[in-house]
């Protein structure tokens, strides 16, 4: 795939923020399978061109090499792209570190990004089983997440795992559940992030 088909509708060229430690620039890349009802980013979750070209964020990316050093590609769900790979690859033979924001929607896709990150921030959205799915607005997507989730831990990559926190659909019980799980899985608990902090 050609990393110019990167659908792309958001750039930060500078945060400290998207990547522990390093300063990034973060690609919003464009489309998403899921429909949180929370979704700070709502107006990407539609598949479509974006309004920015790779070629644009690339020519940036040179000519930043050594002042910047991570690359983080979030979205909307960035493993939603089959080109994403292509695209990480490209930034990362310019030596930027590669960041990824997924919450594993599609595990195949995740395990060919998961191979180019060099971090990974993790979204968890509820406790597994239907919650998940409930909040996710789809259909098998507890399954999903977890299978990416154990490809991740497995991976020996670091992480973060994260949640948000929108009291109407998550109590104080279901985040002790989801860190219940997660030590079952033999993860740290999940970082909470209050809606009203993202908004
Ligand atoms: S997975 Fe992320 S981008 Fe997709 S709907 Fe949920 S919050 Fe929005």
């Amino acid at each position: 795939m050609d990393a110019q088909a990167l659908s792309i509708s958001g750039f930060t060229p500078f945060t400290t923020i998207d990547y522990p430690g390093k300063l990034s620039a973060v690609v919003f890349c464009r489309g998403c399978l899921w429909k949180c009802p929370y979704c700070h980013n709502a107006d990407l979750q539609a598949f479509g061109n974006g309004e920015i070209l790779w070629e644009s964020v690339f020519a940036f990316l040179q000519k930043r090499a050594g002042l910047l050093s991570a690359v983080v590609f979030s979205g909307g769900e960035p493993t939603a792209q089959a080109t994403l790979p292509a695209a990480m690859r490209e930034a990362k033979a310019l030596g930027y570190a590669i960041g990824l924001h997924s919450a594993g929607m599609i595990p195949e896709r995740f395990s060919q990004a998961l191979e180019l990150a060099d971090w990974v921030g993790f979204d968890i959205k509820a406790p597994f089983g239907n919650a998940y799915d409930f909040i996710a607005g789809k259909a098998g997507a507890s399954e999903a997440a977890l299978s990416s989730l154990k490809q991740l831990l497995a991976s020996n990559k670091p992480y973060q795992l994260r949640t948000t926190v929108d009291p109407a659909l998550l109590s104080k019980d279901d985040i002790e559940t989801i860190n219940r799980q997660l030590a079952e899985l033999g993860a740290p608990p999940t970082l909470q992030q209050s809606l009203n902090a993202l908004a």
